[in-house]
């Protein structure tokens, strides 16, 4: 099977399944064209995933290819934008067409799931390598960034934390019960928080989606706006799943264990009260923004927080 033979099979159908009217020409020349609205800014992001890093050795590549579409959306969703399209340059150590069908089938799902149109790609021979590039939009000034926290906003995160990051220890399980299904779940198809993010705009003072843990997500906002903040950790929102299986860990993995993909926001006080309660409903308030640097604790659930507790995250600012 030749290059163009395999996009043929394996990647048009995604493109000719999933379209988008601000794609103009996708997949079959030399660029795709995408029209920018003349209201609208531009939201564009590129993610790479390897295997034996990003994902496991010998992984099903319909989670694959659904993990690389959903984190590469995440990064819309926590700029607030609308996805539009995406690129998808791939390095397969073999043309193996089990792989490439699985592979092709999570893509369709995600981009039908995420509204995700495949304008076009590269296909190389290499290590199992996945990039994609997303492209959004959000109306003119109205991006999600992380840089505008202020102090006595609160902190607020959506979901649930630490599903994902609890399921690394059952990907090998060859028959997992119900919590431990509900967990690897959360690992091989994570749901990007689009349309919260979306809804975010002109509310969130800051936003970023949580791929590698809470403290350093949060982290990276608290640097980029100059402020600090101070979380109660019997807050954090902790599912069913996570609390049968992990116990006492459950709120250590909420705090740094990384893969959920929810958004963390801070918004002022005022603004969280205009929120409609739908939109609160995703979301829980764990903390609040100070002028101080770096992460403190309060509340005494953790008070003794064993081999992993919060000194680690001591240097973290
Ligand atoms: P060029 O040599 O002009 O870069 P390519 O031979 O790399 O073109 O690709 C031919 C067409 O197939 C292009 O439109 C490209 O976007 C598309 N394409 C190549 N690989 C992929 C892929 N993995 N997924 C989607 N489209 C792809
Ligand atoms: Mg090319």
């Amino acid at each position: 099977m030749g290059e163009f033979d395999l996009i043929r099979r394996y990647f048009l159908p995604v493109a000719e399944q999933q379209g988008h009217p601000d794609l103009l020409l996708a997949l079959g020349d030399d660029c795709a064209i995408q029209r920018i609205p003349t209201d609208q800014d531009l939201v564009f992001s590129v993610d790479t995933q390897v295997e034996g890093v990003h994902f496991p050795r010998q992984y099903r590549p319909e989670y694959t290819a659904w993990r690389a579409l959903a984190t590469a959306a995440s990064d819309l969703a926590a700029m607030g934008a609308t996805p539009v399209c995406f690129t998808l340059a791939l390095t397969l150590p073999e043309a193996d067409e089990n792989w490439l069908e699985g592979f092709g089938r999570g893509l369709a799902q995600a981009a039908s799931r995420f509204g995700l149109a495949l304008a076009g790609g590269d296909t190389t021979r290499g290590p199992l390598t996945i990039s994609i590039q997303v492209h959004g939009t959000v109306p003119k000034g109205q991006g999600l960034m992380r840089s505008g926290a202020k102090v006595s906003d609160l902190v607020a995160v959506s979901g649930t934390l630490g599903d994902a990051g609890a399921a690394l220890d059952y990907l090998d399980v060859q028959e997992p019960g119900n919590d431990e299904r509900a967990l690897l779940d959360r690992y091989h198809h994570p749901l990007p928080r689009l349309e919260l993010g979306q809804a975010l705009r002109g509310f969130a003072s800051a936003c970023i989606d949580i791929s590698d843990g809470l403290i350093a997500d949060l982290g990276h906002i608290l640097e980029r706006s100059g402020v600090g903040a101070t979380l109660n950790p019997e807050l954090l929102p902790l599912s069913m799943p996570l609390q049968r299986c992990a116990g006492d860990r459950a709120p250590h993995l909420a705090l740094s264990s990384g893969d959920d993909y929810e958004l963390c926001i801070t918004i002022s006080e005022v603004l969280w009260d205009r929120l409609s309660a739908e939109i609160k409903n995703h979301l829980t308030v764990i903390g609040r923004i100070d002028g101080e640097e770096g992460i403190r604790f309060e509340g005494g659930a953790l008070a003794n927080p064993g081999p992993q507790g919060f000194d680690h995250f001591g240097s973290i600012s």
